[in-house]
């Protein structure tokens, strides 16, 4: 198999940390190129943005963008229009409108476009999935707590509008979530906290119902120092299916089921070798859908300001 030509666009945190490790561990995908304002690899050709890449002569046939969610439509468009494969980290896009619009491109010029979600692939997620479809859930509740200095100094773009605070994080456990519950869920009740001196929430309490009307609730904060807590307890009628570290640990009635090391991203760089090949797109949003309810239904409280 002819490996994908891929450029990344935007080396900074996550693509360093995770995606060029990734590429280089799996089969079907080449980095060619990076383009990114202030970072470069001495191993590929380096491109000041995605403009430059794309006006080269060299020959890509996807784009992975690393970028922050704000500005990513512009990227993704000028990659599509130029008939390139596109994977968006998370989250896929700074509105929902934004990220429709991409999906509808990539499906009439007939090219992949995966909307990854990283801790759906971690390695709980998908044995919980399965077991959850054979059990009555009475309730869920997701606990994600993480200390903001810790996992992003600096990055004054979390804080900015579409930036999404606090949801950053969030939005991972929303995407487990989404994928493990047999049934849809709506948002009935968000409380935001936002330091006085910001744009985005640092800390948010919500209330969600299944169609069935389950209770599903989320407590999520950015100002937890010491432990990090990023966990969903299903409660069920047989026995709680617990998913601890981030949804890389399963624990089953009380019994360790799985701890795994982390593979996130080769599976994720793996689904989007196999999606182009079949020129398919995955491209699921619900998790930044339930993002925008929470701001669209948040109450709103000002808390202490909060300086990195
Ligand atoms: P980051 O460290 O700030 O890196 C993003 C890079 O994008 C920057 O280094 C910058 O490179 C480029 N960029 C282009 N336009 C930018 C702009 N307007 N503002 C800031 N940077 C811009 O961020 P990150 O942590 O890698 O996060 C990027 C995406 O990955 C986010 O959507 C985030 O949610 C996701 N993610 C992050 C983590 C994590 O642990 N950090 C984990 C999973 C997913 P140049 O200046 O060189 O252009």
């Amino acid at each position: 198999m002819v490996p994908i030509r891929l450029a990344i666009v935007g080396l900074g945190k996550i693509a360093k940390d995770q995606h060029l490790a990734a590429i280089e561990a799996i089969e079907g995908v080449e980095l060619v190129a990076v383009a990114s304002r202030n970072a470069s690899l001495e191993s590929v050709a380096s491109f000041h943005d995605i403009s430059e890449l794309l006006a080269s002569d060299l020959q890509i046939d996807a784009v992975s963008l690393c970028t922050p969610p704000q500005g990513r439509f512009a990227l993704a468009k000028a990659a599509l229009d130029a008939g390139k494969h596109v994977m968006l980290e998370k989250p896929p896009g700074a509105t929902i409108s934004e990220v429709l619009a991409l999906d509808a491109q990539a499906e009439a010029k007939g090219l992949s476009l995966f909307s990854t979600w990283h801790s759906r692939a971690a390695a709980a997620v998908e044995p919980a999935r399965v077991l959850l479809a054979e059990r009555t859930i009475r309730k869920v509740h997701v606990e994600w707590k993480e200390d903001v200095r810790h996992w992003h100094p600096g990055q004054d773009w979390i804080w900015e509008p579409g930036g999404l605070g606090v949801f950053d994080p969030g939005i991972n456990a929303l995407s487990i979530v989404t994928r493990i519950m047999p049934e849809s869920f709506h948002l009935v009740r968000s409380e935001l906290s936002f330091p006085e001196n910001r744009a985005a929430p640092i800390a948010a309490s919500l209330a969600f119902e299944t169609a069935s009307g389950l209770p599903v609730t989320a407590e999520f904060d950015w100002r937890q120092t010491g432990p990090q807590t990023w966990d969903i307890r299903v409660e069920t009628d047989e026995g709680p299916v617990v998913l601890t570290h981030g949804g890389s640990r399963l624990s089953v009635d009380g019994k360790d089921q799985i701890v795994e090391e982390d593979r996130e991203y080769r599976n994720l760089y793996k689904h989007f070798v196999s999606l182009v090949g079949e020129r398919r797109r995955d491209a699921d949003f619900s998790p930044l859908i339930h993002v925008a309810d929470a701001f669209m239904l948040g109450r709103r409280q000002v808390v202490e300001a909060f300086d990195d």
